[in-house]
C-alpha cells in the first residue's frame, strides 16, 4: 500500500491539521458541518494508518461526486428498528459513515439488551476502507463484522462481463493485551484503489490481479481500469464470498446491486450507492468475561507458530509512526487538498 508512491515527494502534517483541512475541503464541496465532521476524520485516519488507497487519493472523487449532486453532503440518515435485533438505516443518499453514525446509539442499546444487533444500511455511498467502521465497536468489547457491495468490477465463474463489485469485508475482535485485531480486505485480489495508486505512480501491478478489455491477463493498471476487470481472490472461492457480500449488503439491506448503476443524471459521480451490512455481537454473552483473553491466547499461538505479520500489525505500526512523527502525505495530495479547502481545486 505505502510503497507504490514512496518515490514521490511528501510532506509531514499533524493528524489535527490534516483533519481540519479535510473538514474545510469537504465543506467547500457542499458538505455541512455534521457530514464533514464525520468524513474528515475518516479520510485523515486512512492516511495516518497508511491506507492510501482510501485516503487523499479519493478526494477528487469526493469532490466530483458531491458537486455533481450524485451523493448528498447534507444527509440526515434515519435509523429505525425493523425487528428487535435489526436496525435499518436510510442513508438519505449521503455517505455510509454518516448513516452508521446515525444508527450507532440504537445499535448499541440493542446489543446491550439482546446481545447482538444487525445494521442494514441502504441508500448510502461507501467510498472508504472498512476498519474505521468497526474499530470503535471492537474497542467497546464487541465482535463486529461488516460487508459492503460496490460497483461491478469483477469477472468470475467463467463469465465475460462484470457483475459483482470488489465487495470488501472486515472483521474485528477485541483482545486482552492490545488493540482489537481487524482484518479488512476486498473480494478482489487487490482493491481497485491499489490499481489507481499504481497508475498514479506509473508502475505495473502484480500478475494475477486483472484483465484488459479483451479478457487477457495484464499488469498494466490503465488497461485494467479502462474497460478491463479485476479478478476475485482465491478463484472460485473468492467469487463465492463476493456473491455472499452482494446478497448481504445489497439484496438484504435494500441497496443497489453492483450492476444497477443509474448515474446518467450525474456522470461525474464516482461513488457507488449500494448497501452495507454490519453485525455486532457481545461475546461475553456466550463466552463470559474471558473472551478477550481467549483471542489473545490465539494470537500468541499464531506468533509462536511463526506468524510474523497478522492483520492490523502493519496498519497499527504506521499509526504509531504517524502519531510520533506526523502523517506523511504526498505533496501533490496536500496541494490539491489546500486548493479544495480554498475553493480553487481543478474539478475532475
Ligand atoms: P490488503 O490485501 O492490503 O490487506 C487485507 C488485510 O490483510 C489487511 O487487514 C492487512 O493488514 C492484511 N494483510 C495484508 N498483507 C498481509 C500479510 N502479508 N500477512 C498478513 N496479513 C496481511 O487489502 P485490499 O487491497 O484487499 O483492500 C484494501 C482496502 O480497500 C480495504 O480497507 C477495503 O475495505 C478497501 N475497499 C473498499 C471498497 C469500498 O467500496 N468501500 C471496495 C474495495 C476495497 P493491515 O491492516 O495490517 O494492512
Amino acid at each position: 500500500m505505502h510503497d507504490q508512491t514512496s518515490v514521490m515527494p511528501t510532506i509531514t502534517i499533524s493528524d489535527s491539521d490534516l483533519t481540519e483541512l479535510l473538514r474545510r475541503a469537504f465543506q467547500r464541496c457542499g458538505m455541512d458541518e455534521h457530514n464533514a465532521g464525520i468524513l474528515g476524520p475518516i479520510v485523515a485516519a486512512a492516511e495516518r494508518d497508511g491506507a492510501r488507497s482510501h485516503g487523499l487519493l479519493r478526494m477528487a472523487g469526493y469532490e466530483a461526486t458531491l458537486r455533481s449532486g450524485w451523493a448528498s453532503g447534507i444527509a440526515r440518515p434515519v435509523a429505525t428498528h425493523a425487528a428487535p435485533t435489526i436496525v435499518v438505516v436510510d442513508g438519505q443518499n449521503g455517505f455510509a459513515q454518516v448513516a452508521l453514525a446515525a444508527a450507532r446509539s440504537l445499535a448499541l442499546e440493542t446489543v446491550d439488551e439482546l446481545g447482538m444487533a444487525a445494521i442494514c444500511i441502504r441508500n448510502a455511498h461507501h467510498f472508504a476502507a472498512l476498519w474505521p467502521d468497526l474499530e470503535p465497536f471492537a474497542e467497546r468489547g464487541l465482535v463486529a463484522l461488516t460487508v459492503v457491495n460496490s460497483r461491478s468490477r469483477l469477472v468470475l465463474w467463467g463469465g465475460k462481463n462484470k457483475v459483482l463489485g470488489t465487495n470488501p469485508m472486515a472483521f474485528a475482535c477485541p483482545r486482552a493485551d492490545g488493540p482489537p485485531i481487524i482484518w479488512d480486505q476486498a473480494a478482489s485480489v487487490r482493491a481497485q484503489g491499489e490499481v489507481l495508486l499504481a497508475r498514479k505512480a506509473g508502475k505495473p501491478v502484480a500478475e494475477g490481479i486483472g484483465l484488459d478489455a479483451d479478457g487477457n491477463p495484464t499488469t498494466d493498471p490503465a488497461a485494467i481500469l479502462d474497460g478491463g476487470a479485476l479478478l476475485p481472490f482465491g478463484g472460485h472461492k473468492g467469487a463465492g464470498i463476493a456473491f455472499m457480500i452482494e446478497v448481504l449488503a445489497a439484496a438484504m439491506s435494500g441497496g443497489h446491486l453492483g450492476f444497477e448503476e443509474h448515474r446518467s443524471e450525474a456522470p461525474n459521480g464516482r461513488s457507488f450507492n449500494g448497501g452495507q451490512f454490519l453485525l455486532l455481537i457481545d461475546p461475553s454473552r456466550s463466552a463470559g468475561p474471558n473472551f478477550p483473553m481467549r483471542t489473545s491466547t490465539l494470537v500468541s499461538a499464531l506468533r509462536e507458530a511463526g506468524a510474523t505479520r497478522l492483520p492490523s500489525d502493519e496498519r497499527l505500526h504506521r499509526r504509531a509512526i504517524s502519531i510520533r512523527q506526523g502523517i506523511e502525505i504526498l505533496e501533490s495530495d496536500y496541494r490539491h487538498l489546500l486548493a479544495m479547502a480554498e475553493g480553487t481545486a481543478i474539478r475532475s
